[in-house]
């Protein structure tokens, strides 16, 4: 992409009305506009990372067996009533009429409506097991919007929803999507604590949440700093073996982590004075096992190898896909501004140009950029006439992971920096070096 064709409307100054540093941010690198309270446009660069951590969740999902569908994002109120919740849920729920009042309602959550496909189309415990998911955006008419897309109204959700014959097949989903959400916050540069939590209004016992530690968090945890030791790697996972995925699950939950909700001081002493830790965290996601919750009060049964009817074990799984861009900013930033992991970065490099409409730096910038796209590796290129200090700010703001800059100076001698955002480290090198690095 050349910058100058492109629409990043980047802010000269600090928004105020952003209280946390990643809405700062979102805001003056030209991610997001707001166009009513918690309610985003998604600019192109915002949209660029909102997409890539969009892939990490679905080739993450998949790899674990878990299968990608789409539901509307409108929904009847007849299945919250069947389920009981269309009351329970409260004020949350943004909820109206259609032309024919019908009632309807904006969904928070899919619960209902994929036990109904479920339940209409599942008959036979051979179909089982079955985990589906979709990542769909959602509406909650959250008392305090605010910190921007950390917590909206509107916001982009995974949700998945397995269903199995019995508690332990159940179990298995549920330690299948601990691992697989290990993975998929590891690969955004993130490190995400599974923490023991309360289930709230899905109902159910078994539960945990994903906590990306943050001073703007708004959970209060606690946890044994061994905790954070503690990371997937690369290590090889079978998701259909059922003792490793349980294994796993047990290696990241044995260690004291809970939020408030959950948070017993009388466990807590247990751990070692100096390994205990209260802060505060972003919830990034959350893993549920509810039982037969929805299927008793959906009517959701399969026939079971004995020839009766048995109702589906059944669990649900989210992750914040919007909120996730605020929390990867929060975790990586600096006094210049967003630092992004190599994971989800909108672009992997960014070229600038020292001296615009020189033949000579015109010429090696067009090169790179052209052979960056051979190698498959996307660049932002600042195309445009202004001064060096300037481009390089806006470079720093939108925290591309790698620049190249191109001067006329070191063209003489055949060579182009190529700078770390995270580092600060510059290295002259040649074109075919700095590509040679980046791959
Ligand atoms: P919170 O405690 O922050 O209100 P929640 O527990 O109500 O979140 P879940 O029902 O567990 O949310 O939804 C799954 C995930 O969706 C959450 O872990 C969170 O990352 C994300 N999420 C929930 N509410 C919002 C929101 N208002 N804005 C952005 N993301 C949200
Ligand atoms: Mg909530
Ligand atoms: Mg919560
Ligand atoms: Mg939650």
């Amino acid at each position: 992409m050349r910058l100058s064709r492109y629409f990043l409307p980047v802010l000269k100054e600090t928004p105020s009305e952003a209280q946390i540093v990643s809405h700062r941010l979102m805001l003056r690198a030209g991610m997001i506009k707001q166009s009513a309270a918690g309610i985003y446009s998604w600019l192109p660069l915002g949209y660029r990372v909102l997409k890539r951590i969009e892939q990490i969740v679905h080739e993450e999902q998949q790899r674990a067996g878990h299968i990608p569908m789409l539901m509307p994002t409108l929904q009847s109120a007849d299945l919250w009533r069947e389920s009981g919740r269309y009351d329970a849920y409260g004020p949350e729920m943004l909820r109206f009429t259609d032309r024919q009042d019908r009632e309807m309602l904006y969904g928070p959550t899919n619960e209902e409506l994929i036990t109904d496909i479920v339940r209409s189309n599942v008959a036979s415990y051979k179909d089982l097991p079955l985990t589906l998911y979709h990542i769909q955006w959602k509406f909650r008419d959250e008392m305090r919007p605010r910190f921007g897309v950390m917590r909206g109204r509107e916001f982009l959700m995974k949700d998945g929803y397995n269903f199995d014959l019995t508690r332990a097949d159940a179990m298995h989903a549920y330690n299948r999507h601990l691992v697989s959400y290990l993975r998929t916050y590891e690969r955004m540069g993130l490190q995400a604590i599974p923490m023991r939590a309360d289930s709230g209004p899905i109902g159910g016992d078994d539960t945990h949440e994903f906590l990306v530690l943050a001073d703007t968090g708004e959970s209060e945890v606690f946890y044994d700093s061994n905790v954070t030791e503690i990371s997937l790697g690369q290590r090889d996972i079978d998701y259909d073996d059922v003792g490793q995925c349980a294994s796993v699950m047990e290696e990241f939950t044995t260690l004291y982590a809970r939020t408030d909700e959950t948070h017993d001081e009388a466990e807590f002493t247990k751990v070692p004075e100096d390994r205990r830790r209260s802060a505060r965290g972003i919830e990034v996601g959350q893993i549920f096992y509810f039982g037969t919750k929805y299927s008793d009060a959906l009517g959701a049964r399969v026939q079971g190898p004995d020839g009766k009817p048995t109702a589906l074990h059944m669990g649900s799984h989210g992750i914040g896909v919007s909120r996730l861009v605020g929390a990867i900013i929060e975790a990586s930033h600096d006094d210049k501004g967003i630092i992004w992991p190599e994971g989800v970065t909108p672009f992997h490099v960014g070229i600038v140009n020292l001296k615009q409409n020189d033949a000579s730096t015109d010429s090696a910038c067009e090169g790179i950029y052209k052979e960056l796209a051979a190698q498959g590796l996307t660049a932002l290129y600042d195309d445009r006439k202004d001064r060096a200090g300037a481009k390089f700010a806006i470079m720093d703001l939108i925290g591309l992971p790698w620049r190249i800059t191109v001067g006329p100076r070191g063209l003489a001698n055949g060579l182009v920096e190529l700078t770390s955002r995270r580092t600060g480290e510059t290295e002259e090198v040649t074109p075919q070096a700095a590509i040679a690095r980046l791959k």
